[in-house]
């Protein structure tokens, strides 16, 4: 059986039950967070992560997979405080999230003449020995790109991530801007590397309602993200169900994953504008709103089952 390295350690793949791919616990700056605290207090924050996701698991969810790394303010101490307290399982990621320019610390630890970037090493420990003292292991890798598209330096992380893929074989998850059609850059850069594309979470392909987009890398062997339901700012909650409906009707269940890209802190706005911007962006709506709507526009519990349940537990099947 195989096994996926999680918070509290290994789990078999086929205990990890209905899984959302794509979910914070904390998005944050922490260089801002220890400079300018302002009202942060950890252990509230704990708590507050802890009854939110109790409150997940209680809806039937059993593991979240959180794709916080680096530019994301990656914490595994205050991780593992929060998996202590829940019975949901977290699953960790290594990488590094930037639109555009890598962080100064690797400017200047660039890549070899063999193309052999010290970032690739990283990524690869925080694999196979764990991320700094914590006895956590990373089980997938992640990265972005934007709307800057394939700048050098997100070109860079990218190849340092399909690297650490082929080295380690975890699967890979990347942001992707679908509306400038950055998924194919990333398959592009991916086939190039040599990457295993039935590995790689296109994520946040559900911002577009392009069906042929969505075919043409869905049949190149990549899992869509279907993953920001609740960011109905960017694309409103009827066309995101819509689209995953059309996608059903294709065929495309196999290739499709749900989740929100939720946080239960994100420092990215004033807190208390997020609930007015996006009053449903939070881990409960596919269960309160998305699920009974793509149920009642005729998806199965087969493809429910199958885009919930079997599509992660085969992205982390090694
Ligand atoms: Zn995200």
């Amino acid at each position: 059986m195989p096994q996926v390295e999680t918070v509290r350690g290994p789990v078999d793949v086929d205990l990890l039950g209905m899984t959302l791919m794509h979910e914070h616990v904390f998005v944050l700056n922490e260089e801002v967070r220890e400079n300018y605290p302002g009202d942060w207090n950890e252990d509230d924050r704990v708590d507050d992560a802890i009854g939110k996701l109790n409150s997940l698991a209680a809806r039937g969810c059993q593991t979240i997979v959180d794709p916080t790394v680096l530019g994301l303010g990656r914490d595994i101490h205050r991780i593992k405080r929060v998996a202590d307290g829940i019975e949901l399982n977290i699953i960790v990621a290594t990488g590094l999230y930037t639109y555009n320019e890598v962080p100064f610390y690797f400017k200047f630890r660039f890549p070899a003449e063999d193309g052999t970037d010290p970032m690739t090493a990283m990524f690869v420990n925080d694999i196979t020995t764990g991320i700094a003292d914590t006895g956590v292991k990373a089980a997938f890798l992640k990265c972005a790109i934007d709307d800057h598209g394939m700048t050098p330096d997100v070109e860079r992380v990218l190849r340092a991530v399909a690297r650490a893929h082929k080295e380690t074989a975890a699967p890979v998850t990347v942001h992707t801007h679908p509306q400038s059609g950055t998924g194919r850059d990333v398959l592009r850069v991916l086939r190039e590397e040599g990457a295993d594309l039935s590995k790689v979470v296109l994520g946040h392909s559900g911002d577009t309602s392009d069906l042929d987009y969505l075919a043409e890398l869905a049949d190149a062997g990549c899992i869509l993200g279907m993953d920001r339901f609740g960011i109905d700012v960017i694309t409103p909650f009827e066309e995101r169900v819509s689209t995953v409906v059309a996608m059903c009707e294709r065929g495309y269940a196999g290739s499709m994953v749900l989740s929100h890209d939720a946080s239960c802190y994100i420092d990215w706005f004033p807190q208390e504008v997020i609930p007015m911007f996006a009053p449903s962006w939070h881990y409960e709506h596919l269960f309160n709103d998305v699920f009974p709507a793509l149920r009642e526009r005729g998806v199965t519990d087969e493809q429910m089952h199958t885009m919930l349940v079997a599509n992660p537990r085969r992205y982390f099947s090694g």
